[in-house]
């Protein structure tokens, strides 16, 4: 029997599994699927968790069951190719034939000091439940700095100032605009909305320093009660810490085929990979049906293509609290409530498909 093994069960190991069973996996091929949550969770909503506006319930799905499959829960430490084996805290390992990376990404933090030991995260559901309870348990009148005005950071924004009318939120960017990635007609549209809703945005911020309840803006001490970092991400340190080429986010160079260039039988998927597009869950997705081609034709002693074409992206779309939303799709910018309902539409039937 091979070993197909799938280290983080996101939205890139998840698809893998969808496309894999219940009937595309060969008879001598079964699944591992390692990770440290016992449940698939949804990192798009990590932001809705944060400001208390969704219960935890809601971004769990339970990952599939079959005869073919087994889920591990465990934390992934490390890759020992030359023995094709993963890693595990408390000294267990786990042997592969294939073996597909997809364990998502951390903070980054530009070796700011303090930022790492003094802001809160939502970039996994241990963190983001960290987060929620924090801001919270705040007092009316108390002060929230989120650092990093692009799309994790407005969305938290946003619906925390609908769900704690009560907080001063002051949303830090670098740039003249925040979304710098978007239209300037997306940015001032979202910036109008957060003026409405009395969100400070400090535009040209640098952060240099940030200490307990006071983040430095340009040196200058800004008093927070909580600081919440959305300003930056990189690979999974697992990845990061192997051999290889990576790029400067730490994500590792692969070939066409979505594997290493030494090493045919491990891929690398989603945020962990560096790929021509900003990581998302949608490229997590489409990068892991190109695997599956791969793997699929390897399985049935076939060459798989030499390279595939590049991966369709539908769009992006943003939240500004529950009723009002920002996106572009198809290259044209939206707003407003239209882009909102799209929005819940989308996960309704990601959830749909999935739960
Ligand atoms: C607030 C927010 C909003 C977003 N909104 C959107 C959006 O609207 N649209 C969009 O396309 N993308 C969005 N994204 C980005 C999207 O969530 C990621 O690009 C996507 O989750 C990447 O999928 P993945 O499969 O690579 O990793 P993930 O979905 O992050 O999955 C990684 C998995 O690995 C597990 N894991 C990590 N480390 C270990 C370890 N050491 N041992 C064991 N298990 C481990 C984790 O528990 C997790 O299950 C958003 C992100 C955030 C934070």
């Amino acid at each position: 029997m091979k070993n197909l093994v799938i280290l983080g069960g996101g939205y890139g190991g998840m698809k893998i599994l969808s496309e894999l069973l219940p009937n595309n996996l060969p008879e001598d091929v079964s699944i591992t699927m390692v990770d440290r949550v016992p449940y698939h969770c949804l990192k798009t909503e990590y932001y809705a968790l944060a400001a208390g506006t969704v219960p935890d319930k809601e971004v769990r799905v339970e990952f599939p069951e079959h005869p073919k499959l087994t889920v591990k829960y465990g934390e992934v430490i490390g890759v020992n190719a030359k023995e094709k084996k993963v890693l595990l805290k408390d000294d267990e390992s786990i042997s592969y034939d294939d073996l597909v990376i997809g364990l998502g990404c951390e903070d980054k933090y530009h070796n700011v000091p303090g930022a790492e030991q003094f802001s809160f995260s939502i970039q996994s559901i241990e963190k983001s439940r960290k987060t929620y309870s924090a801001l919270n348990n705040l007092g009316p009148g108390s002060i929230v700095g989120i650092v990093g005005a692009g799309l994790s950071g407005v969305e938290l924004a946003s619906e925390l100032s609908e769900s704690r009318g009560d907080l001063k939120i002051k949303l830090f960017d670098r740039g003249n605009h925040i979304l710098s990635a978007f239209p300037d007609r997306l940015s001032k549209f979202v910036e109008g909305w957060f003026k409405e809703h009395n969100v400070e945005i400090i535009n040209h911020s640098n952060i240099t320093r940030v200490e307990e309840n006071t983040l430095y803006n340009n040196d200058v001490p800004v008093k927070c009660d909580v600081i919440v970092w959305t300003a930056g991400i990189q690979a999974n340190k697992v990845v990061r810490d192997m051999e290889g080429e990576k790029d400067r986010s730490g994500r590792m160079v692969i070939t066409p085929r979505h594997h290493l260039p030494n090493d045919e039988h491990i891929f690398i998927l989603g945020d962990c990979a560096s790929l021509p597009h900003a990581p998302s869950a949608q490229l997590a997705e489409g990068q892991a049906v190109q695997i599956v081609e791969v793997l699929q034709k390897r399985w049935n002693g076939e060459e798989p293509p030499a390279e595939f074409p590049p991966i369709k992206l539908k769009g992006v779309l943003g939240s500004l609290g529950k009723k009002q939303g920002f996106g572009m799709m198809a290259d044209r910018a939206i707003t407003g409530r239209v882009a909102r309902l799209l929005k819940s539409g989308v996960l309704w039937l990601y959830k749909f498909h999935n739960g």
